[in-house]
């Protein structure tokens, strides 16, 4: 990779990916949850590690739709459940029994392969739209290393809570404006939900990371790039400083980011691999019922099924 026609492509394309990207997210549905997914979206399938950001903030605010997601697997990631209201109960097949809490973070870690369940938890009255649960849920794609290892589930109670100058941070992961979490990840990542009250507010980044700035409630103006609710701003690595403005009001952002990471991987479903036949195996052995790799998960919801993947035949 040298000479002169290299360099200069190089170099054009090293300017034109110097910018902030913006790309809408989707709607979807998660166990008859509507969602909106920001990552992956067009064009983009990781921003560092973390590969899947999902939304749960239902636009009809008088009727929203529970949160019950059954018992199902994962392979390859790491879930990070973050509530900005309500209560939920993760179950797991490690035995784990755990109600989540805003300001509170789960992670759990897949590797070979684990499975689970997540309930909403109705406390006071059942119809107060406050009672519902809205978050987000994202997963961390694990790297060759960790990916083929065992499960692990933590809950951590305690996150940091960054003072800045128009607003604070709290850390989920990695460092973000001078507070460190304390979870350990498996690749270089940082998380921090951000809350905006009032004009800007400035945090210097890695630039060696890349980020994703998420607006959850409001539209944003991330340096000078403005974003609704439901897009994500996209930093490319090489930035050292973020600026995040809230128009008018105060808001809340979640800033995602790790170092780039080297892998194609391969999602489908709730697997996360690096080819088709690792995600039909793990396919299989969730149909099957294989308990050796993932164990019966206590919970009143039901099993969810695997659809067949479009390149598996009929058996
Ligand atoms: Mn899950």
């Amino acid at each position: 990779m040298s000479g002169p026609v290299d360099d200069r492509v190089e170099s054009i394309a090293n300017l034109a990916s110097l910018r902030i990207d913006v790309r809408e997210g989707r709607a979807a549905e998660v166990g008859g949850m509507g969602i909106m997914r920001v990552l992956p979206t067009k064009g983009r399938r990781l921003i560092g590690p973390w590969c899947f950001v999902d939304l749960m903030s239902p636009e009809d605010v008088a009727n929203p739709d529970p949160m019950e997601v059954g018992p199902h697997p994962h392979i390859g990631l790491s879930t990070v459940t973050w509530l900005f209201e309500g209560e939920a109960l993760h179950t797991d097949s490690l035995g784990s029994e755990q109600v989540i809490r805003p300001g509170e973070l789960n992670l759990m870690t897949a590797g070979h392969g684990i499975a689970h369940a997540e309930l909403e938890v109705r406390t006071g009255s059942q119809h107060a739209a406050a009672d519902y649960v809205k978050g987000a849920q994202m997963w961390l794609a694990q790297p060759e290393e960790t990916r083929h290892g065992g499960s692990s589930f933590h809950h951590h109670k305690d996150l940091p809570i960054a003072q800045m100058a128009g607003g604070e941070a709290q850390v989920l992961a990695g460092t973000f404006a001078g507070a460190t979490s304390p979870i350990v990840s498996d690749w270089p990542v940082v998380g921090a939900e951000l809350r905006l009250q009032s004009g800007a507010v400035e945090a210097g980044l890695d630039p060696d990371f890349e980020y994703g700035v998420v607006p959850i409630d409001r539209r944003i103006r991330v340096d000078d790039v403005i974003v609704e609710p439901g897009s994500i701003a996209i930093i490319p690595t090489g930035f050292e400083q973020l600026r995040v403005e809230s128009e008018a009001v105060a808001g809340r952002v979640m800033v995602i980011g790790g170092k780039p990471f080297p892998d194609r991987v391969q999602m489908w479903w709730n697997f996360v691999a690096r080819t088709r036949e690792e995600i039909t195996t793990a396919w299989r052995d969730w149909q099957s019922h294989n308990d050796d790799r993932f164990a019966p998960v206590q919970s009143k919801l039901l099993r969810i099924d695997a659809p067949r993947p479009f390149w598996v035949g009929d058996d």
